[in-house]
């Protein structure tokens, strides 16, 4: 496969960009190459700088989770375009966005639009210590909740496989009210909460891990988070920058029937447009200023542009409900697949999965939190890496990523990539 232009765009853009690149996780560091510059997409596809065609299973990390270049998204985008970028002013697609939400989403009663989870995170972290007047907050070794400062504790995604443990540049003070617990483990949540007694504003959890590669969470760990947060007084927030609109509409707390008290959103909320939120209970909402004390602004938040990719996308999800089931579908042919070739091949490595949402870990063991996902033979996966993308198959460039599935990704290309698989298992067995 011809990557010149790539690798010489690589070569400049490290000149002028840390790495290379605007978000660390586009590297290719890990996998040992340089990054495949991309210079557009339709449906299932991505095409590289050098005309190379690639199955996407990044899907921008999520957001485009009707395959790319949706055009009635697109031609939502145009149609808000022509009256104008940005008023910095209250418009009449905020309020449809957030009453659409509000309306179908049972956890949600209101809700505030930013520009990235990152944002969205930090801002629902901010408003539950507000409402509750606790400082603490309790997250999950392995989960990202984006990179402000208090969250960037034990974070998974980029951070974990840099193999940061925190960032430098974040003063001990901003993480000293950060505990960290095990996921999947009550008892270490039950641990923090005695030790720190009336001192928890809130545990953040991502629904279903999805930033330590995937991991689901084991039956009663959801519900078992919500019923510590009634006896302490600490509120739950489910970070559904992920799971939002994608495992279903109404996400992880529809699909687990959980009801955390604030839920924050990003990628599939904007479609492909920088758009984050976090909604939940009113009482709390009501405490973000200009209603509340919380502060929290945003000079581009709730772009009528943006809104226009979000909203459209989230229509077309709710209309269409079959989607999540074809989803699922593919999901169970894809990930199920994959467990089937390592078992005939007798690869001892483990997939995980949650109905779109998948990973294969380059380990024996099961892998239910960050030190069993840590057990993956990193090298191992930057071969298997190597392999997919050189026979056109655009993965994430780390171990610790999602696989993400679309609409537009058909049973045929699933089976492409089946083969593709078993291709690399045989050649490694020899
Ligand atoms: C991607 C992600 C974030 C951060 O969102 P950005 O838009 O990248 O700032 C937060 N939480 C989770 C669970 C994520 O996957």
């Amino acid at each position: 496969m011809k990557t010149e232009t790539s690798d010489k765009l690589y070569q400049e853009a490290v000149k002028y960009i840390p790495g290379g690149v605007n978000s660390p996780v586009r590297a290719y560091g890990n996998v040992h190459m340089s990054p495949r510059f991309i210079q557009g997409a339709t449906g299932p596809y991505v095409f590289d700088a050098d005309g190379n065609k690639y199955v996407d299973y990044v899907c921008s990390w999520g957001p485009m989770i009707l395959g790319h270049n949706n055009q009635e998204v697109l031609h939502a985008v145009v149609r808000a375009c022509d009256n104008g970028l940005s008023f910095g002013a209250a418009t009449a697609i905020e309020v449809e966005m957030a009453k659409f939400i509000c309306e179908n989403v049972p956890a949600i009663e209101m809700i505030r639009m930013v520009n990235s989870g990152t944002e969205a995170v930090m801002s629902a972290v901010r408003a539950a210590r507000g409402f509750t007047g606790r400082n603490k907050i309790i997250k999950f070794m392995g989960c990202y909740h984006g990179h402000s400062d208090c969250l960037l504790v034990k974070a998974g995604s980029g951070v974990m496989t840099a193999g940061i443990p925190d960032s430098a540049g974040v003063p001990k003070g901003c993480t000293e009210d950060t505990l960290s617990a095990v996921y999947n483990d009550l008892n270490s949540v039950e641990e923090l909460l005695d030790n720190n007694k009336d001192q928890v504003a809130a545990i953040i959890v991502e629904p279903v891990a999805a930033n330590m590669g995937v991991v689901p969470p084991k039956e009663g760990f959801l519900q078992g988070l919500r019923r510590l947060c009634d006896k302490h007084q600490a509120l739950l927030i489910f970070d559904e920058v992920i799971t939002g609109f994608r495992l279903g509409f109404t996400g992880a707390s529809g699909k687990y029937q959980v009801r955390p008290d604030l839920i924050t959103y990003g990628k599939i909320i904007g479609a492909g447009m920088p758009v984050g939120a976090y909604g939940g209970r009113k009482e709390i909402m009501e405490m973000v200023a200009p209603c509340g004390p919380v502060y929290q602004a945003g000079t581009l938040s709730g772009n009528p542009v943006a809104m226009a990719a979000g909203l459209t996308q989230l229509k077309y999800l709710y209309n269409n409900p079959k989607i999540y089931e074809d989803l699922t579908a593919k999901g169970e042919k894809l990930y199920g697949g994959m467990q089937e070739l390592l078992r005939r091949y007798q690869v001892p490595y483990t997939v995980n999965y949650v109905d779109s949402l998948g990973c294969m870990f380059c380990t024996p063991q099961e892998v239910g939190n960050y030190a069993q996902a840590k057990t993956s033979d990193t090298a191992a996966f930057a071969d298997y890496f190597a392999w997919m993308i050189n026979h056109g198959f655009h993965l994430a460039s780390s171990q610790f990523e999602a696989m993400f599935l679309s609409e537009a990704h058909t049973d045929e290309i699933i089976d492409d990539t089946l083969n593709t698989v078993e291709d690399y298992l045989r050649e490694r067995k020899d």
